[in-house]
């Protein structure tokens, strides 16, 4: 087991002084022991260039990459005992499954006996259930079989970590979600520290211990799925995280006597509970709401204790019991995902009120979430 940490780490391709590009900017992330860590960002924002860092295979431009405590800066990706699983599998395409999974252990510096890896194999295949598959080639295999040996092969080994890179972007999106169920599941019982980047939330919100989002190769937020999502740092974590994207409108914040009071174009309502003894030192705000802190202010037995406004529905999108409604506010666009949708019709209007625990305020200039 193995504690990671990332000290200002810093990688700039090209010329530092010139037109050099920042992948990754000052990164200070700390990994307990078989914790599960997962870099989450947009295209380029510098997840894969983090993860070559810490298996070795980029040399970062400042800062230091610790493994328990020691600088591995100079240690060679060869050195450092960690299995890599990449989107491509990476199998030897020449060599069966069986082969593929012992060939790790069959290295130089390793002692052990043909039976001894034998043993191995067969006890790493029958935790992937691909026992069936050993006496075969890559080629003859599904995607996700040939995912399951790059799997295999990372565990054979038992390294000190495990890094992944978009391991489940070439499986169809059924085979995703079981595929990261079931690493999930190995990573667990082996409690190995691992590091996987991807570019999906719903992915990264059911596998991680904890998530680092990245944007622009800084680091944003770095939290547990509940903190990111619930406790977001400031306005790109808001929207980046959930699905559909958080409502998001300025709005201005007034005293009142000792009390606050959130001003919008759509609705003016007391500042939440939760920020009454924060000091507030801007006037100038966002307040966001995610798209299920929407309900339908109408019907019967139904108190309204939230701010509410009206939308004009432009769009209904059922997902199951639940639909996905966009409509035009006073607030302008907003998305709301509401439960009773059958009687509603595009063009109609619509009365919504905000549950009023989950209003989050960020500062307009700063974008960092007030709390
Ligand atoms: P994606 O999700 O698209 O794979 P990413 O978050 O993994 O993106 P990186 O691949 O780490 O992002 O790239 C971060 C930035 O560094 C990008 O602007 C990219 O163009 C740049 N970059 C990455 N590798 C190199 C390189 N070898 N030379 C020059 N620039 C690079």
């Amino acid at each position: 087991m193995t504690r990671l940490e990332l000290d200002g780490v810093t990688k700039v391709f090209g010329d530092p002084e010139k037109d050099g590009v920042v992948a990754v900017d000052e990164l200070d992330i700390s990994v307990p022991d078989g914790d599960f860590l997962v870099l989450l960002g947009p295209s380029g924002c510098g997840k894969t260039t983090t993860l070559r860092m810490i298996g070795g295979l980029e040399d970062p431009t400042a800062g230091e990459v610790k493994f328990d405590g020691t600088v591995v800066n100079d240690v060679k990706a060869r050195n450092r005992d960690v299995a890599m699983v990449f989107q491509d599998f990476a199998l030897y395409p020449h060599m069966t499954v069986r082969e593929n999974l012992g060939f790790g252990l069959k290295r130089e510096d390793n002692d052990m006996s043909g039976a001894e890896i034998e043993d191995r194999v067969t006890e790493v295949a029958e935790m992937l259930e691909i026992e069936e598959l050993l006496n075969n080639k890559p080629g003859q295999l599904s995607g996700g079989q040939q995912q399951r040996v790059a799997l295999g092969r990372a565990i054979i080994r038992e390294p000190r970590m495990f890094l992944f890179d978009e391991p489940l972007a070439n499986l169809d999106a059924q085979l995703r979600k079981t595929m990261r169920t079931e690493i999930d599941e190995l990573q667990s019982e082996v409690d190995i520290t691992s590091a996987y980047v991807t570019h999906n939330q719903e992915e990264a919100m059911t596998i991680a211990d904890q998530i680092a989002i990245l944007n622009h190769g800084q680091l944003q937020q770095l939290g547990t799925p509940d903190e990111v999502f619930n406790e977001p740092a400031n306005r790109f974590v808001a929207q980046f995280v959930g699905s559909p994207n958080m409502n998001l409108f300025d709005a201005t914040v007034e005293e009142r006597g000792d009390a606050y009071r959130v001003e919008t174009d759509a609705a003016s309502f007391d500042i939440p509970e939760r920020l009454v003894d924060t000091e507030i030192a801007t006037d100038e705000v966002l307040v966001g709401f995610r798209p299920q802190d929407l309900s339908q202010a109408r019907g019967r037995n139904r108190t309204v204790t939230g701010p509410t406004f009206d939308a004009e529905i432009r769009v209904i999108e059922p997902v199951g019991t639940e639909a996905v409604v966009h409509g035009d506010s006073s607030f302008g666009d907003v998305t709301a995902k509401i439960g009773g949708f059958h009687d509603l019709t595009a063009g109609a209007k619509l009365p919504l009120t905000i549950a009023p625990e989950h209003i989050y305020l960020f500062d307009a200039q700063t974008e960092e979430l007030l709390k």
